[in-house]
């Protein structure tokens, strides 16, 4: 390898954080702006990425190491690991991504018997020293040598019982010096080892620790889980100690330079006096709010928010800035892009924008399109008075509800079958990430605002109360209790992230609204995308909701869903049984004067924007009962409609008929276009119902443009045997009204034949929709309502699949497909407007192939058009950057 494998602080790349990682570039990054950076230096990902590949560290790196210590030494006038004045280090993982708590972090390194000694004397302080070489055990026991961390908390808790203190810097030395002897016999008998004497010995293990930890299974889960590759490796940084944990002049903290929950542009944060930076992020004490140090340290607080500010301004982006205050003298140990939630992401980037630190399309790219989800995110509804029974911090925002689930594995198990869960524990760590993905939201009772489960909580999008202190849990016997009153996991609780309230029962939730920074920031996504983005809406509530969300049109109005009403279902039941087409015309009159409304309801809605309406697809048993006792009394209501008094073997007959309904092969079977060839009359009705509701809103004065849509086609010969007679309505159905009204008639794209054959379909139809549901379903042969729920996930984790293919498309099969039927379809018909209408139209991954594959539009449920309006625009904006890049090179 040509390339250096290790640099000091002050010589690396602030702008290479691929070789140095995030936290490593931003170290360099404060040198270069002469923040009081305590010194280090970092190995860079490469050296981590040879590690994985032979399981050792590289020939020659220990050498360069002792070579960095060195200048390190000259710099602060210590010696590492010995001497008079001794060295100690802190050894960090740093991925170019920021992947908060997943990698191991040693502190307090170079400690050992002499370093103990000398550090007593020369700080005078028995009790930092102490309580400096217990953690170092516990830490290096911990992440070095595999010993539980639980294993030695037990030891601590006993300690501080057996001295009747709460907490932990209430230990004296005597008791701290107790507790070494016993975490050394844990580390004898857990690890059959010693913690090595020999500074640098620790520093490699430490080290090696540090690079096998970018494979622990948490790292790996938080990778997919976000989608960071996995062969980006991380850097190791390792920075001279500065001790928090001296005295009532010293303390240590983490701040924002922008609140990261709501965005707000003043300084957030917390921090703990006469502690170490662990203590801070554990959530073992709950911290003290960033604007006390004001008060306590006035002069350190002043300097601290001048850095902030600076740091802020310098990376144009919020800053998620660690702390420690040694003796007085303030030191800053890390800088980072710090996570945020959809909110305050949106706010910061609209705020930077406004302000002329960043321009558009750089404010764009910096939200993820999925974190807009917690802004949509329901909200309680007060209105009701639901009973309140504890306050915690607001640590990531929106209402969840579930039953109480104790420990991740619990969580994980349960959600499985479908439970709503509510993580509850008393702090959680990296080894709940399974437990916090499986859960709807996550109440802990310790902790602040960047404790493990808030920072984690909000990275994910997942409401969660943290530091309710009011909640005592007992894991054993699985038991929440709150001011005197018992929950068990058979309870349901609510928990808004967005005040920090804990709810008895489960509340009612209110939808949520776009407020203006969303609004604002939406709008420029509006300037930069070519995408349209319609809304799948059935009601005319849904398609207000998805026009208030920005919805240019419906893509995707599903007939059926109107016939599911409960006062519909009966008529459409009585459709189905009806002995002949006479009978069956009758029941199908009254379904439309009902569809009308419903469409005369969306068309005033959409106001002028296109209205895509599907004629009706699922197979006829989804409308009719499947057990006998529900058999029976359909049957029975039937007969009624009809004077009552049929025969038992009438009876007999209508039963026989419900039953022949259902088919082995249901997705397969008589649905969609055929249902329109076998039963015509259906087809008539809706047609009917679609062109006079578009009539009666003309008459209104609002221009309508409804665009009928035939499902499932896969040849052409079914719309050519279908469309005559759809057109023969439409222009009957104008011919009475004495008016006419622009309507098009398109198909849907979702079975594989029709993709291959597009060229001759698009001579028939004026428009294309891809239904990716079904496309996905029929091009990889797997049922989606089975495989979801049976072998998708075990697909997912096994890596058969990548992602889920009814989330994210499949471009190698279905976008295969989808590319081919866009291309012979437009060969044939230049102007043919495509659109998609499977829920891969919310899917910003998805978004982004629609894009290149030069769709007119997606369409997705109404909450997700804001996402979609996003990801088209970030789209248009990523294809902009490589046409770039690609035309310079
Ligand atoms: C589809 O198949 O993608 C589609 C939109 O139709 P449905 O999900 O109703 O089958
Ligand atoms: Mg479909």
């Amino acid at each position: 390898m040509s390339r250096k494998r290790i640099y000091l602080f002050w010589d690396a790349d602030p702008n290479d954080k691929g070789l140095f990682g995030g936290k490593g570039a931003g170290l360099a990054g404060m040198c270069a702006l002469g923040l009081p950076v305590p010194p280090g230096f970092i190995i860079t990902t490469e050296v981590c990425n040879e590690y994985s590949a032979t399981k050792r560290l590289p020939n020659g790196l220990m050498e360069g190491v002792a070579e960095s210590v060195k200048v390190i030494e000259e710099d602060t006038g210590k010696t590492f690991g010995r001497g008079a004045n001794p060295l100690l280090f802190s050894v960090r993982s740093g991925a170019k991504f920021s992947m908060p708590g997943m990698m191991d972090t040693i502190l307090n390194l170079g400690l050992n018997a002499e370093t103990l000694g000398t550090l007593m004397k020369a700080t005078g302080n028995e009790r930092f020293a102490l309580d400096s070489y217990r953690r170092f055990i516990q830490i290096f026991g911990n992440v070095v040598l595999g010993i539980k961390h639980d294993t030695f908390e037990a030891e601590l808790s006993g300690m501080r019982d057996e001295e009747n203190v709460k907490e932990d810097h209430q230990l004296l030395p005597q008791h701290l010096t107790k507790l070494i002897e016993r975490y050394r016999a844990v580390v004898q008998r857990e690890a059959k080892a010693d913690i090595p004497e020999d500074p640098m010995e620790q520093l490699r293990m430490a080290m090696t620790a540090v690079f096998e930890s970018w494979n622990n299974p948490r790292a790996v889960t938080y990778r997919n889980t976000y989608k960071i590759p996995h062969d980006l490796g991380t850097a190791v940084n390792v920075q001279a100690m500065v001790f928090g944990n001296m005295g009532d002049d010293s303390g240590t903290g983490v701040a924002f330079s922008r609140n990261p929950s709501t965005g707000e542009n003043r300084i957030y944060g917390e921090f703990l006096m006469n502690a170490q930076g662990e203590d801070v992020v554990a959530g073992i004490r709950t911290p003290l709010k960033i604007d006390e140090m004001k008060q306590r340290m006035p002069a350190v607080a002043d300097e601290l928010f001048g850095y902030i500010h600076k740091l802020d301004s310098h990376f144009k982006d919020m800053q998620d800035v660690e702390f420690t205050v040694e003796r007085g003298k303030l030191y800053v140990l890390q800088t980072r892009t710090g996570k945020r939630t959809g909110q305050a992401a949106v706010r910061i980037a609209v705020e930077l924008a406004r302000e002329g630190v960043i321009d558009k399309p750089t404010a764009l790219l910096r939200v993820e399109p999925l974190a807009l989800n917690q802004i949509l995110h329901k909200q309680i509804d007060r209105s009701t008075n639901p009973r309140k029974i504890a306050e915690g911090l607001n640590a990531s925002p929106g209402a969840a509800i579930g039953k109480i689930a104790f420990t991740a594995d619990e969580a994980v198990e349960r959600a499985k079958d479908g439970e709503k869960i509510v993580l509850v524990r008393a702090e959680t760590n990296p080894d709940d990430i399974h437990g916090l993905i499986s859960a709807t939201g996550v109440l802990t009772a310790r902790g602040g605002m960047t404790s493990h489960a808030a920072v984690v909580a909000r990275g994910m999008g997942k409401p969660c109360v943290a530091g309710c202190s009011a909640l005592v849990i007992d894991e054993d016997a699985k038991t929440l209790s709150v001011k005197g009153k018992s929950y068990s996991s058979s309870d349901t609780i609510t928990i808004d992230g967005t005040t920090g309230d804990v709810f008895e029962g489960a509340c009612n939730l209110i939808e949520p609204s776009v407020g203006d920074d969303l609004r604002e920031f939406l709008s420029w996504a509006d300037e930069f995308r070519r995408l349209k983005v319609r809304a799948n809406a059935d009601t005319p509530s849904d398609a207000r909701k998805a026009y208030e969300f920005g919805a240019q049109g419906i893509g995707l109005c599903r007939t059926e869903h109107m016939f599911f009403k409960p006062e519909r279902i009966p008529v459409v039941q009585a459709m189905i049984l009806s002995a002949d087409r006479t009978e069956r015309e009758e029941h199908l009159k009254k379904l439309l004067a009902m569809q009308r409304d419903d469409f005369v309801g969306i068309f005033r809605e959409m106001k002028g924007n296109p209205v895509t309406i599907r004629l009706l697809d699922p197979p006829l048993h989804e409308f009719l009962p499947k057990d006998d006792e529900q058999i029976e009394r359909v049957v029975e209501e039937f007969i009624a409609t009809k004077g009552g008094g049929k025969s038992e073997q009438m009876k007999k007959a209508l039963k026989a008929k419900i039953r022949a309904t259902e088919e082995a092969n249901p997705m397969l079977g008589l649905r969609g276009c055929r249902l329109g060839i076998v039963y015509p009359e259906i087809n008539e009705m809706q047609v009917e119902a679609i062109i006079s509701a578009a009539l009666n809103v003309e008459a209104e004065g609002m221009h309508v443009k409804p665009e009928i849509m035939i499902p499932l086609v896969g040849t052409v010969a079914e719309l050519k045997h279908i469309k005559p007679l759809l057109v023969e309505v439409a222009e009957r159905t104008m011919k009475a009204a004495g008016r006419r009204v622009e309507y098009m008639l398109g198909t849907m794209i979702e079975v594989p034949r029709a993709a291959l054959t597009a060229g001759e379909i698009a001579l028939e139809a004026e428009f294309f929709s891809f239904g990716t549901n079904d496309l996905t379903q029929m091009t990889l042969g797997i049922s989606r309502d089975d495989a979801e729920q049976k072998f998708l996930h075990f697909y997912v984790e096994k890596k058969i699949y990548p992602v889920n293919p009814f989330e994210e498309i499949d471009r190698a099969g279905v976008g295969r497909l989808i590319k081919m039927a866009v291309d012979e379809g437009r060969a044939v018909k230049p102007n043919l407007k495509i659109g998609i209408c499977g829920e891969h139209g919310g899917d910003p991954e998805s978004v982004k192939f629609c894009h290149e594959a030069g769709l007119d539009y997606v369409s997705c449920s109404p909450f997700r058009v804001p996402i979609a309006r996003l990801a088209a625009a970030q789209a248009a904006l990523e294809g902009k950057q490589s046409a770039a890049v690609s035309s310079s090179t």
